[in-house]
């Protein structure tokens, strides 16, 4: 059954940024939840339709019209509290297209969303002997749970894409971990770009990297594991979205790449 999130309040982050507080009577599923990049699959009922508290997605799939069926986007999950019933999502705000960003936009005080979920798949290597974080705007929820995770004494570095100084969030990090920002110039792959131009260190890395499907997928993760050669349980690298497509798009485009790549 999913979780019900009520909004109680939002949070101008940067002007990309919005992050969003919500309540809920019942935040169980996250009790087991570790993983820093946690994250659940937001359940938005299609206009005119009613998405009952109890929805269960798949069995939806065979018995609702395929045009009323609900549209389901995917949020990294952060602080949550499952005795206060509290967590945030920081949306990307990315202008009028979509569902998610245009909602969370807009949201207040008082509306309501499902969340299916938490999955996730990374958690800081304390064993590590450095750490690589980056990726863009949709990845810095991701990442600063990561950064909130590490031990004071972690060392590594951890790049931002955003477009401008004043879209620079803030992020807390261990003395040890160099923040750099860096900002879009229009070229294809600039994330790859600030990953390639890190001055690479010694000794075992752990690598968390998110962002825009192309740039992420085509850029850096040829980069980590073939040329770097960095063992693939060592890597979360993966497209959190991807330019000119929704989400249900980008998830074909994965596919046809996984496929592609055998
Ligand atoms: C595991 C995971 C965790 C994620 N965590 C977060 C998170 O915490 N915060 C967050 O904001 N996003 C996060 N994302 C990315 C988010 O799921 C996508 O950005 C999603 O497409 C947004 O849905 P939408 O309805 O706003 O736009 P869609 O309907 O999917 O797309 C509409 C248009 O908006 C463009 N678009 C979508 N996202 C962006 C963006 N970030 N910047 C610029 N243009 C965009 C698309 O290219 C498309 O042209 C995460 C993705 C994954 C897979």
């Amino acid at each position: 059954m999913p979780t019900k999130l009520t909004v109680t309040r939002t949070e101008e982050l940067t002007p990309s940024l919005r992050r969003v507080w919500f309540r809920s009577d019942d935040l169980s599923a996250f009790a087991e939840s570790t993983d820093t990049d946690r994250y659940v699959k937001l359940i938005f009922p299609q206009p005119g339709t009613v998405v009952p508290d109890d929805f269960d997605v798949k069995a939806a799939r065979t018995t609702w019209a395929a045009e009323d069926l609900p549209v389901v986007r995917t949020y990294t999950a952060l602080f949550p509290d499952v005795a206060a019933g509290t967590l945030a999502i920081d949306f990307v705000v990315h202008g009028d297209e979509g569902v998610a960003g245009p909602w969370a936009a807009r949201v207040q005080p008082g509306e309501s969303v499902l969340a299916n979920g938490p999955g996730g798949g990374y958690t800081p290597d304390v064993d590590a002997d450095w750490h690589l974080l980056a990726g863009d705007e949709s990845a810095v929820p991701a990442i600063s749970a990561a950064l909130a995770a590490l031990p004071e004494d972690a060392v590594g570095e951890c790049v931002v894409l955003v477009d401008s100084p004043a879209h620079e969030p803030r992020l807390e990090a261990p003395q040890g971990v160099t923040v750099s920002f860096h900002h879009r110039d229009g070229s294809d792959a600039p994330l790859a770009a600030a990953v390639r131009a890190l001055e690479w260190r010694d000794g075992r890395v752990q690598a968390f990297v998110h962002g825009e499907g192309e740039d992420v997928m085509k850029g850096v993760r040829p980069y980590l594991l073939a040329e770097r050669g960095l063992p693939r349980a060592d890597v979360s690298v993966s497209g959190y979205w991807r330019r000119g497509r929704t989400e249900e798009g980008f998830r074909q485009w994965k596919s046809q790449l996984a496929t592609a790549d055998g």
